[in-house]
């Protein structure tokens, strides 16, 4: 649990009065509570139903001392200077490039695809050209791609999508690739050099000291009031406050009008063991089918802990649970587009994040969506604090 949680209160119930009513305290809350109140001197209260700030980035010491990430492992990486800027001001880092295996024919190989995992799964020595040449006369040639399955077919061949890609989607979605839209698979990454890294951006590093410590030092602020354990629902009519920042879900938000927008879960196994290492890489991922969880992660790769102990999460999908991955058919946007009609028209709530906008986004993208919400934000109130001739002078 979060140190800083001792000094969380709930909103009185005497008039409290606040600026911003912020709900949810992940990365899109958090950021903006932190600008409004660091930046504009506006009194905030920020308020998450979960026991914790950090969202789904929260992680915590568990009763053996290990870091654990209770939402699954969450690995910071950007192009973006100016994200990796402004979190720099609330934590140091640690270098840290992420690698992932794939049980594959009885091996542990590189995912994505890379040089190394051909030659460990054909044998021989493949040279970059050869590769190329390799998955080209594999792929097959579709007239049209209209699913996740021709994507990754026409680009590395049936036999790797095989074994790579159908168990583990039909895994992850509950459905087959063939029934999924082909922006879920937009890219097959598959490379024909030895790079094992999982990203290529140029910014890859975790927080020194974790996401929660992070978010603790973005929320110190006076004008900052954090209350965990409270639901947007339970806030006394009594709580006064200007404008609303709502960061939950949408769908949820107008009671469900149009239905709800549908979401796939994962259920987190955490388990300690009483011996240092569990497996050769931070996450080694299960496509067979064979086993219900998609994927394994080892904390102590990505937090650089040193313990007697490790700490290891099995994922496995569900399609009950909280919303983590809006699932990408053509009929939930339409139905995510509605809502944000409704949205668009509600002038005194602003929607912020990845459950408001029915998006999966990586933190650093929730980050720059927070950012550009606030500069919106910090643009309108500079003009209204502009005398009235000046912004005459200025039309
Ligand atoms: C398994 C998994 C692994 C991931 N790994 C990575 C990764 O490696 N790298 C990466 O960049 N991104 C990763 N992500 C994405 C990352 O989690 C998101 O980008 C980030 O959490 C989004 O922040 P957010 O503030 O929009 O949402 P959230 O973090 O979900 O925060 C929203 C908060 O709002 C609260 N809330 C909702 N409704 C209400 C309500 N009515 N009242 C009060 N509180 C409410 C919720 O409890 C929640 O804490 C991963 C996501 C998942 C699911």
């Amino acid at each position: 649990m979060s140190t800083s949680q001792t000094r969380y209160g709930t909103p009185g119930t005497k008039s409290a009065e606040y600026d911003y009513l912020i709900v949810g305290a992940g990365f899109a809350g958090s950021v903006l509570a932190e600008r409004l109140a660091r930046g504009l001197g506006k009194r905030v209260l920020i308020i998450d139903r979960r026991p914790h700030i950090g969202g789904n980035a929260y992680d915590f010491h568990n009763d053996d001392g290990l870091l654990v990430h209770k939402y699954g492992p969450h690995i910071f990486h950007t192009n973006s200077e100016k994200v990796f800027q402004y979190l720099s001001h609330f934590t140091s880092w640690r270098p840290y490039e992420h690698r992932v295996l794939a049980q594959v024919d009885g091996m542990l190989v590189p995912m994505p695809i890379n040089l190394t995992t051909l030659r460990m799964l054909y044998g021989g020595e493949f040279s970059e050209d050869e590769a190329v040449r390799f998955l080209a006369a594999r792929a097959e040639q579709l007239p049209e791609i209209h699913t996740s399955e021709d994507v990754v077919v026409s680009t590395v061949g049936r036999e790797l999508y095989e074994k790579f890609f159908r168990g583990y989607t039909r895994k992850q979605w509950g459905l087959d690739p063939s029934e999924l839209d082909k922006s879920v698979t937009a890219r097959v990454p598959a490379r024909t050099s030895i790079d094992d890294r999982y990203f290529t951006d140029s910014i890859q590093c975790m927080p020194l000291h974790g996401y929660t410590r992070m978010f603790d030092s973005m929320l110190d602020h006076p004008n900052i009031t954090v209350a965990t354990g409270t639901a947007f629902k339970d806030i006394p009519a009594s709580v006064k406050y200007d404008h609303l920042i709502y960061c939950g879900p949408i769908d949820e938000f107008f009671d469900y009008r149009y239905g709800k927008l549908p979401y796939r879960s994962l259920d987190f196994r955490h388990v300690t063991l009483d011996q240092s290492q569990f497996q050769p890489a931070a996450v080694v991922n299960y496509p067979g089918e064979d086993v219900p969880h998609t994927r394994i992660t080892e904390y102590k790769y990505l937090t650089g802990q040193q313990h007697r102990k490790t700490s290891i999460t099995y994922e496995i999908p569900s399609s009950e649970g909280d919303p983590y991955y809006p699932v990408p058919r053509p009929e939930n946007f339409e139905r995510f587009r509605k809502y944000q009609e409704l949205g668009d028209a509600s002038s005194s709530v602003t929607f912020v994040g990845r459950l408001a906008t029915y998006r999966y986004y990586n933190m650093d993208q929730v980050v720059a969506q927070a950012l550009t919400v606030y500069a919106r934000i910090a643009e309108r109130e500079t003009k209204q604090q502009r005398p009235y001739k000046s912004i005459v002078a200025a039309a």
